[in-house]
């Protein structure tokens, strides 16, 4: 009796399970649809373009900043590759700075302890803006270090005027180690953004930030800062973890003097491309999904990480689906962003030239925090659509990527098309590794592991194609209008 009433047991189990499985909800998919999704990642986990296509911008073009030979010709270069795929592709123009590193460098010239007749050298790098330059011949002036904002606003004008401002703000690896890369940058970049503006508030010479990046390599980690022509423009650049905390010891002995020299311009803007590229759509081709990445890069490393990935594993969605004869019912637009880096003036043009198609914009893809082990998609807008794409999370579950989650961050360029309702998605990236290198001179292709670039590129060709081909339309949500942007 116990014996039969185990098999009972045991076939009615069996049989229960075999019943769910089959009636697991397909949702805003066709069974026919889910399986050419599993199809997608089977060819993207096998298939090479993406790593081409990165070693390609990074390694033959080079170093892309906005306005640069490079940056034209990498414009050019995504063209003919997405023509050749047989895409529909054209150019948009989006006005761009033109900025361009000069000399630079920094030596302590007066020290507590120093050996009669030497100097130390400090690693820096210029940031970005207008007027961020010294004179030719540089300026000295005693260095002081503050570790917050809070801490400048606490002196007395007279003890920052004339001097060299250093935001010591540490970057918190602990935060990083969690899964918070991106949340321990935003905290440094901050200060990356607003030190100079503060610092030339109360009167100092320069403003100089410790990297915001991890990093113990003593390399400084460029980027963009703040710009007011209600303020004086001083010069900003940026040091190393290192030499912040160099600083930070010996001006607690002494008066400390640095002899700084930045030779950056920013120069008058010129015209530069978005490329626009078309895999049209057999039933809605009016109706666009992007896939997309930024082109331009910061001119100390290639910018293989930052973002020459996320242009490789976009480029590669029309190609893995041409590839195995798919046909998406929506049209699968690849865009390659131009000028992220100085403002995110191409998505911003975008946004503006593309303005009374917002609602024919069904969904936009970013991938720009690297080439990293990727666990799953993040979402902007609205928690429903976590539930909506539950089908599509179990089939990238097979390779290790099926969690989903809301985000506040699914790439700068498409933030201008999230405020007009347009959903947004992007791959949920390990970024720890990107931050020791992300805007330095060791943002290079082998910091890429083509296995891990492989899982990003499966990601963006199931979720772009699973979007292009669902039923039913999206929430559309938008974000409120960032400052940025106003
Ligand atoms: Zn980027």
């Amino acid at each position: 009796m116990r014996t039969v009433r185990c098999v009972l047991i045991l076939a009615l189990c069996s049989l229960g399970w075999v019943v769910s499985a089959q009636e697991k909800p397909t949702g805003a998919w066709t069974p026919e649809s889910l399986e050419q999704l599993k199809q997608l990642q089977k060819a993207a986990m096998a298939d090479d373009y993406a790593y081409q296509q990165v070693a390609h911008l990074s390694d033959n073009i080079g170093p892309r900043p906005v306005g640069s030979a490079q940056a034209a010709a990498a414009v050019e270069y995504v063209a003919a590759e997405m023509r050749k795929l047989g895409l529909d592709v054209h150019t948009e123009k989006v006005s761009v700075p033109r900025w361009v590193r000069g000399e630079e460098h920094a030596e302590l010239v007066s020290y507590p302890g120093q050996v009669p007749g030497t100097n130390q050298k400090i690693a820096v790098t210029a940031l970005a803006a207008p007027e961020v330059a010294t004179s030719k011949d540089g300026l000295t002036a005693e260095v002081l270090v503050v570790n917050s904002l809070d801490e400048l606003h606490s002196l007395p004008k007279e003890k920052v005027a004339g001097r060299i401002v250093v935001f010591n703000v540490k970057y918190d690896d602990k935060l990083a180690a969690s899964g918070f890369a991106l949340e321990a940058y935003g905290k440094v970049s901050q200060y990356r953004y607003a030190g100079r503006l503060e610092a030339a508030r109360m009167g100092a010479a320069a403003s100089l930030v410790r990297s915001a990046g991890a990093g113990n390599s003593r390399l400084p980690h460029t980027g963009g800062t703040g710009y007011s022509k209600d303020l004086p423009a001083i010069p900003a650049g940026a040091i190393t973890s290192e030499d912040a905390d160099l600083l930070a010891r010996l001006t607690k002995q002494g008066p400390v003097k640095m002899h700084l020299v930045l030779g950056s311009q920013w120069l008058s803007n010129v015209d530069s491309y978005n490329v626009i590229a078309d895999l049209k759509g057999t039933e809605h081709p009016e109706q666009v999904v992007i896939v997309s990445g930024h082109l331009d890069s910061w001119d100390l490393g290639t910018g293989a990480i930052d973002d020459g990935a996320g242009i490789a594993v976009a480029m590669q969605v029309p190609q893995v689906i041409k590839q195995l004869g798919l046909k998406p019912k929506r049209t699968i637009r690849v865009v390659a962003w131009m000028a992220e880096e100085t403002g995110v003036n191409g998505g911003l043009a975008y946004a503006k030239q593309h303005q009374a198609e917002m609602t024919s914009h069904f969904a936009a893809i970013e991938s720009d925090l690297g080439a990293g082990h990727p666990t799953g998609i993040q979402y902007g807008n609205d928690e429903k659509l976590g539930d909506i794409l539950a089908p599509v999370a179990e089939v990238l579950e097979a390779s290790g990527a099926g969690v989903v989650r809301p985000s506040d961050d699914t790439g700068a360029d498409i933030i201008p098309l999230n405020v007009h309702g347009v959903p947004t998605f992007a791959p949920i990236q390990d970024a720890q590794k990107y931050f020791l290198w992300h805007h330095t001179a060791a943002d290079t292709l082998d910091k890429i592991d083509p296995q891990e670039l492989r899982e990003n590129g499966t990601i963006m060709a199931v979720l772009a194609y699973a979007l292009a081909n669902m039923n039913g339309d999206l929430p559309r949500k938008g974000k409120p209008i960032p400052e940025w942007m106003k």
